[in-house]
């Protein structure tokens, strides 16, 4: 309701991605030629069967599934992390474009309700941010994409249970294995009355090395969650 007064009031009148005029809204930030690049981008290519990251070979799992099985159930990503999904990516994290997080998260559990294997799901939870990102942003947008995921889901959304509890330095530097011991004891949960014996549905904008979502399922089923899946709007590559 209060989504369809704003567009009222406030329609867009540039496509949220390519800028090209016209008239959008909430539900249709960008523009039909978007939408099928967004399709073209993501077709027919192949996954990691466990962690969804692109693969190159021809295997069914990318080297680190097939090395260390991943804490989670499964991972999917709606497209690649490259052109039109990166620029989405952008444009809600540093471009105050918001309002598109409520497409990308229709899109996120579009993907979700098509893949038997998420189901079961009791909550969504989303990746929290560090508090200097949170504090110069104003917002995670992890857990915005997760509202509109839950909405979308008709499933409940738990923001506080899954939390920061230490900053750690930037991962970008790092090596795998450095990314994975940098975050120990970043995450707790608060108040695991809440998630035990659920199948959480771990929502993040980007899954990369996957070493956040690794470490986030690792504490949800440390206290005592049942199994956990992760959504994000976009994956990295995996060889
Ligand atoms: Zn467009
Ligand atoms: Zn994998």
């Amino acid at each position: 309701m209060f989504e369809f007064l704003f567009d009222l009031v406030f329609p867009h009148n540039t496509c949220a991605l390519c800028r090209k005029p016209g008239l959008y809204w909430t539900g249709r930030p960008w523009c039909e030629e978007c939408d099928r690049k967004l399709e073209a981008t993501r077709e027919n290519r192949p996954v990691c069967d466990r962690c969804g990251k692109y693969l190159c070979g021809g295997d069914n799992q990318c080297q680190d599934c097939s090395e260390q099985a991943p804490p989670f159930f499964i991972a999917r990503a709606v497209g690649p992390y490259e052109k039109c999904y990166k620029v989405a990516v952008k444009l809600l994290k540093f471009m105050c474009r918001g309002y598109i997080a409520v497409r990308m998260g229709r899109m996120m559990a579009e993907v979700v309700k098509n893949e038997p294997r998420y189901w079961p799901l009791d909550l969504v939870i989303p990746v929290p941010i560090s508090q200097p990102n949170l504090m110069k942003r104003g917002f995670n947008q992890s857990e915005v994409l997760a509202r509109n995921v839950a909405k979308a889901l008709g499933l409940k959304m738990l923001p506080d249970v899954l939390v920061r509890v230490r900053e750690t330095p930037s991962q970008r530097e790092l090596t795998k294995e450095e990314r994975q011991q940098n975050l120990k004891g970043a995450f707790d949960v608060r108040d695991c009355e809440k998630i035990r014996g659920k199948n959480i549905l771990l929502v993040d904008d980007v899954y990369t090395t996957g070493s956040t979502a690794k470490e986030c399922a690792t504490v949800l089923l440390d206290a005592g969650a049942n199994r956990v899946s992760v959504i994000t709007w976009a994956s990295g590559k995996g060889f």
